[in-house]
């Protein structure tokens, strides 16, 4: 008999943006004539930058020659794009990462859903509350949540982000194994200053808790003192691992592109307290349960970095 993880069952019924979806037509029918300001699941309305499209078409045409073909790709992402990514987003804000602490990835809920498979079952959990749902669902599908008690998890910690606070969470006040932090925030909308985040990544270093950074907005930071990433703050290598996205970048929610960066300090505890590094164990998940973003997609993402594209996206951001 072939049991199930019954860890599913504790799901709230459904995913939080298929039962909005359902909330939302059933008012349509029930009120034909009312205009809809839709503040459930969002997604880009501008069509690709022309140099992916660009990119991508020819990308295609190598792929239907002998010569020029591309089969499976390295499961970490092609060099091209490892480079461009730390080239462009990294070492112009002072933050020099190895090739091989970046992983190209199918997008930021994937690495955000499955960054838990290297991750012991046991390890505390802080959120700022309202998070977007994939970072609590994805722990209550392996157990790490706990038990629902009055639409709480028992195993997370919930930092409020109210009007009464500006959006901003406090510091817990105990000591939280993994915490998810979002910047720009979705849903709210707040950013975190330099001096703020540095207060987290010292939390983090003093706790020696994970941060799970999720920086899937960054594109949309106009204030230069704003962080566009967690290792602009001095120790972040040493407790956080970010995630990137170029869906709200560069209307990639179809195409499919994102990566995370594992930095090569960033170390984790066995039971008997052995540090080991979570770079490593991320490179073997990957390299075991995910083949690569396709070779199509990955030029088209490295396309974003050239002259033209840099110009195209900003062009997008500018319109949302
Ligand atoms: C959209 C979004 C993601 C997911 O992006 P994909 O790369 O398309 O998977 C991750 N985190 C937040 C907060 C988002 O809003």
């Amino acid at each position: 008999m072939a049991l199930v993880n019954e860890h599913f069952f504790k799901l709230p019924n459904n995913y939080l943006f298929s039962d909005i979806a359902k909330k939302v037509n059933a008012f349509k029918v029930s009120h034909p004539k009312t205009d809809l300001i839709r503040l459930g699941i969002g997604d880009v309305t501008r069509p690709l930058p022309q140099a992916s499209i660009e990119a991508m078409h020819k990308a295609v045409d190598e792929l239907a020659n002998k010569e020029t073909f591309h089969g499976y790709g390295p499961e970490q992402g092609y060099d091209f794009l490892i480079d461009a990514v730390i080239r462009n987003d990294y070492a112009p804000r002072g933050v020099y990462l190895e090739p091989g602490e970046v992983f190209i990835s199918d997008g930021a809920k994937s690495d955000t859903g499955n960054i838990g498979d290297i991750l012991r079952h046991d390890n505390s959990i802080g959120v700022t509350d309202p998070i977007y749902p994939v970072y609590i669902d994805s722990n209550v599908m392996c157990g790490r949540a706990g038990i629902l008690e009055d639409g709480r998890w028992s195993n997370v910690v919930y930092l409020p982000c109210l009007s009464e606070n500006n959006f901003v969470p406090e510091i817990p006040d105990r000591r939280i194994d993994i915490l998810y932090l979002c910047y720009p925030n979705n849903p709210t909308g707040t950013v975190i200053s330099k001096a703020e985040l540095k207060k987290w990544v010292n939390y983090a270093l003093e706790n020696d808790t994970l941060i799970l950074y999720d920086a899937a907005y960054e594109a949309y930071i106009q204030d230069p003192d704003i962080p566009h990433s967690i290792y602009e703050i001095k120790g972040a290598k040493k407790v956080a691992i970010e995630f990137r996205s170029f869906s709200k970048t560069a209307g990639f929610t179809g195409v499919r592109c994102g990566y995370t960066v594992v930095p090569k300090e960033l170390t984790a505890a066995t039971l008997e307290g052995e540090r080991i590094p979570l770079n490593r164990m991320w490179n073997r998940r990957q390299c075991t349960k995910f083949n690569g973003t396709s070779y199509i997609t990955q030029r088209g993402a490295e396309a974003i970095y050239t002259p033209e594209g840099k110009k195209q996206v900003k062009a997008i951001i500018q319109y949302y």
